[in-house]
């Protein structure tokens, strides 16, 4: 069976304890890997690498260098493009028209957006008036943090650790990455792209393994970690917060969200409901900005029902690399479980189950996934628990309203403040009703288009900072003032 290592200074290194776990399949259950699980001693050797780094080469490299070498990265990753895809799908069971869209290409694409961006960015300049009269010049540069912790999940594994690791080395720094446990294949990969195309060693360390008494933790407590940036659950989120404390080391959070989709009374229906079936159902549920509530004006409600009842019951779940295929398994039976128990929860707390609700049957050779069916609810109060608490899986619930404050209300009427998404063909609407709801992403008659230059993250307990275009250099990077008295 295949091993996955850790990466470190350049070099793949087994468990230093002979701690190893398993990597599986999610669609049929089978291992494909074991996996080196790392702790203390990993994660201190992956940090002395990363501090050696950038005292080294890497640290003194010209900017233009830095960045040319930033693109053989993105080239690396699309000349590899198959092999990359091959170990995404089959560590998540997503089909392979999503990774080959999505995932990979934009893995890729993040190396070059930011090294361009970091390479044109400007920095301020203020000319200042002294009592002597000779005046002074103010003008800011930027300086790498230093060593990044990088701390991503599972649901888009290559473009969210990327989506950190492109900006925290197009700014200078060096990282140290913890892979969800879940996926640790493509991490894996890139430390061999690294070295082909010569990033130094040290300047891009992994290290696999859990989150808390294992890599994950032991990341956040390293004193050599200048700063952690994290994508994953909002209770996690808290755990690295108080970690971070210590050393009051910065954070840059993206974390989890209950978001709404509003389909108004002038929506245009046929791309509404197209919209709703990718933001609900998509990757199985698991994405950060998908839609668990949908609140649709009472004189469409019906309509939209049935016809969104239709789009779930026609998607294909099957085996990734089938082309007809849109709908995948979820990241693992332990998922599976949890997203069961919010299944039976809705029932419980007086649910009509539109659609789905259960485990789908899907032949013998994937008996051992952890299939799942797209499930549409209405008919739930506005203070249960699934309509409240993230489940991230393939479900939303459907609930009617009346008007444009009632829907506005509705949306906001929750402790995450991630993305919101809302249909209507009224361009006066469009503009009244987008800075009203107190979300950092906000889509109208869209869902997950995305321009790389754009702020990315969430409010409230989704996030802090924004990551993407220029934001995100606030985050890596140092902004220091220098004054030259003339
Ligand atoms: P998770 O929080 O369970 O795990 C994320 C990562 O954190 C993993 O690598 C895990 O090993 C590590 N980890 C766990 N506990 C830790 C600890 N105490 N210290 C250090 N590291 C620790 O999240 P997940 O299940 O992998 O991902 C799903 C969650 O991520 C959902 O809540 C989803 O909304 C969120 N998410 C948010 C965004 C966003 O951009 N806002 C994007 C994707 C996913």
């Amino acid at each position: 069976m295949k091993d996955i290592k850790h990466f470190i200074n350049g070099s793949p290194v087994g468990s230093l304890e002979s701690r190893w776990f398993d990597d599986i399949n999610p669609a049929n259950g089978e291992v494909i890997a074991r996996v080196a699980e790392g702790g203390e001693a990993e994660i201190d050797q992956a940090v002395s690498a990363a501090r050696a780094a950038l005292a080294g080469e890497w640290g003194r490299m010209p900017v233009a260098r830095r960045m040319e070498l930033l693109h053989k990265v993105a080239d690396g990753i699309n000349a590899r493009f198959e092999e990359f895809l091959q170990a995404e799908c089959l560590d998540t069971g997503k089909p392979r028209s999503m990774a080959s869209h999505i995932d990979i290409p934009r893995g890729a694409a993040n190396f070059k957006i930011f090294a361009d961006l970091v390479k044109n960015v400007p920095t301020e300049s203020f000319a200042m008036d002294t009592p002597d009269g000779t005046g002074a010049l103010n003008y800011a540069i930027r300086r790498p943090k230093g060593v990044i912790g990088v701390i991503s999940p599972w649901n888009l594994p290559l473009l969210l650790m990327t989506w950190k690791v492109g900006p925290a080395l197009a700014c200078g720094n060096t990282v140290v990455v913890k892979p969800s446990e879940e996926t640790p294949h493509t991490a894996a990969l890139l430390g061999e792209v690294m070295n082909e195309v010569g990033i130094p060693k040290g300047v891009y360390n992994v290290v696999h393994g859990f989150g808390p008494g294992s890599a994950g933790e032991a990341l956040t407590r390293h004193p050599g970690v200048d700063a952690i940036t994290f994508t994953g659950e909002t209770r996690t989120g808290t755990a690295i917060m108080k970690a971070c404390a210590d050393g009051i080391r910065d954070v840059s959070f993206e974390l989890g969200g209950k978001n709404a989709a509003i389909v108004f009374e002038d929506a245009d229906m046929d791309k509404a409901i197209e919209g709703t079936l990718r933001s609900a159902f998509a990757n199985c549920g698991q994405v950060c900005f998908g839609t668990e509530r949908v609140y649709v004006h009472r004189s469409r409600f019906d309509e939209f029902v049935e016809r969104l009842r239709q789009g779930a019951e026609g998607l294909r779940m099957g085996w990734y690399d089938d082309p007809e295929v849109n709908f995948g398994p979820l990241i693992s039976r332990q998922h599976r479980e949890k997203v069961l128990g919010y299944y039976r929860k809705a029932e419980e707390e007086g649910a009509t189950v539109i659609t789905g609700g259960g485990v789908p049957y899907m032949g013998d050779a994937m008996a051992s996934g952890a299939w799942i069916q797209p499930t549409i609810w209405t008919g739930l109060p506005d203070d249960s628990v699934v309509v409240n608490e993230e489940i991230f899986g393939p479900c939303c619930h459907v609930r009617p309203f009346d008007d444009e404050d009632e829907a506005i209300r509705l949306a906001n009427d929750t402790p995450y403040g991630l993305a919101a998404t809302f249909w209507t063909e009224s361009l006066g609407r469009a503009h009244r009703v987008a800075p009203r709801l107190e979300v950092g992403l906000i889509w109208v008659n869209s869902w997950f288009l995305r321009d790389l230059r754009t702020a990315f993250g969430g409010s409230k307990q989704s996030g802090i900072g924004r990551e993407g275009g220029v934001h995100g250099l606030e985050f890596y990077s140092e902004l220091s003032n220098v004054c030259v008295k003339l």
